[in-house]
């Protein structure tokens, strides 16, 4: 059996992984950066319980190489800029294990030495498309130090390729995308903040939310919010220092120490700083009528509320992993009805993840309130869900 895989990122390397050790199965990774170079990925992630959880269970020995390139996320802590404390979770009342805080680098470095020969790199996939000899079948053409290659009669063409999935646009059509208002730019500097800085903690001023946290080996990752009109490009004037300072200043007390250190260094840097405008697209794990499995950001974008991207990236990959492992091993090999099942596995649990993720947003809107909007995340409802996020990983592993 044939497998090709497109890019090797997050979900990709996990699958490449896990699929080239079983016997009989023809595992082929196509990435489009050269070998080495984790350049496109600047900043820092904090990778939720449910990923590690998830891989843990499905690949041990990764799992470990993850954990100690990381810091254990291990509490969640919302205040104002001025210092007040509205929310404090340590993550053991909601999660069965911490998460990670990364170098997304590091992630990248990590899950592609692992992944191994099956990757090829500095490939330039020049085609897409269904085999003319069987329309289930999948074909791919790239170029690789300038030779032209092609592979035929692909039985599985798993979508890795992150979110602006090229295989999801020439299979499935351009996915749905909605702006939800919110502006986000992410910035990873040294630790120069002597202690201030150290587990998952956000900081409100009004509905202008800083982020932050520390990643190893001696970085802050930090990540700023505020509102925008839903479908308005990021005004200029909004990404210049003084802009950012009195966005995130405090206008009837000074700032806390924590919020200055980190008032100070967004408008150091506001040179190296990565923007976005949060957004979602719709869920697609497989194509209608070919094998093409979407994991990852190719299967669905979400809003970054509760840094479930990668996280949801990684359960995916160890759902899909899991499954065909088993199934192969039970020697049922029909492409079609794997397919069927992990879609099975992911489709409700990922509508379920972009909609807390989505609800998340509620203190970052134009006009929203932060103060009551913190305080109502100690309630137990949300708890109730942050649970269920956080350990309801909904694995294949049972027979
Ligand atoms: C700045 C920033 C900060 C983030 N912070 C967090 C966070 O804190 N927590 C979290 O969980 N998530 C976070 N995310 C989201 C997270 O990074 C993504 O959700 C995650 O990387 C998705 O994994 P993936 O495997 O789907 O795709 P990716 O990791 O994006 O991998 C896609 C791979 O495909 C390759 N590729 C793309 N096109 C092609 C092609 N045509 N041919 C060959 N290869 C190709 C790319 O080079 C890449 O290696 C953040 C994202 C950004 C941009």
């Amino acid at each position: 059996m044939r497998i090709a895989i497109i890019g090797a990122g997050v979900a990709g390397c996990v699958m490449a992984r896990s699929l080239s050790r079983l016997a009989g199965l023809e595992v082929i990774c196509l990435e489009r950066v050269a070998q080495g170079d984790h350049s496109e990925a600047g900043t820092g992630l904090n990778v939720g319980p449910n990923a590690v959880k998830a891989l843990k269970l499905v690949d041990p020995t990764l799992a470990a190489a993850i954990t100690q390139a990381s810091f254990t996320w291990a509490s969640w802590r919302i205040s104002l800029t001025d210092g007040t404390e509205l929310f404090n979770l340590p993550l053991a009342d909601v999660a069965d294990s911490g998460g990670w805080r990364i170098r997304w680098s590091e992630l990248y470095r990590v899950l592609r030495e692992a992944a191994g020969p099956s990757v090829r790199y500095g490939c330039d996939v020049t085609d897409i498309g269904r085999d003319g000899s069987d329309r289930s079948k999948l074909t791919v053409a790239w170029t690789q130090e300038g030779k032209a290659n092609r592979i035929d009669g692909i039985d599985l063409l798993i979508a890795a390729d992150g979110r602006y999935s090229r295989v999801r646009r020439v299979i499935s059509g351009e996915p749905k995308v909605s702006y939800t208002g919110v502006a986000v730019s992410r910035l990873l500097v040294s630790d120069t903040s002597n202690g201030l800085i150290d587990d998952y903690e956000q900081w409100f001023n009004g509905p202008n939310r800083l982020l932050a946290f520390r990643v190893p080996p001696h970085h802050i990752y930090i990540a700023c919010a505020f509102p925008i009109p839903p479908e308005a490009e990021i005004p200029s004037r909004l990404k210049i220092p003084d802009a950012l300072r009195a966005a995130y200043t405090p206008h009837t007390s000074p700032p806390s120490s924590q919020a200055r250190w980190l008032i100070d260094n967004v408008c150091a840097h506001v040179a190296d700083t990565h923007w976005a405008r949060m957004q979602e697209h719709d869920v697609l794990y497989r194509a209608a009528d070919c094998n093409v499995l979407y994991l990852g950001d190719a299967a669905h974008g979400m809003v970054p509320a509760l840094g479930q991207g990668a996280t949801q990236a990684i359960e995916d990959a160890a759902a899909a992993a899991a499954l065909i492992k088993r199934r192969h091993q039970e020697g049922k090999c029909h492409v079609e009805d794997w397919l069927a099942e992990i879609e099975g596995l992911r489709k409700d649990r990922m509508r379920f993840v972009m909609q807390f993720s989505l609800e998340a947003t509620d203190t970052m809107l134009e006009g929203a309130d932060p103060v009551t909007g913190s305080r109502r995340k100690n309630e137990a409802p949300f708890r109730q869900r942050l649970k269920s996020l956080y350990n309801d990983v909904g694995l294949p592993l049972q027979p």
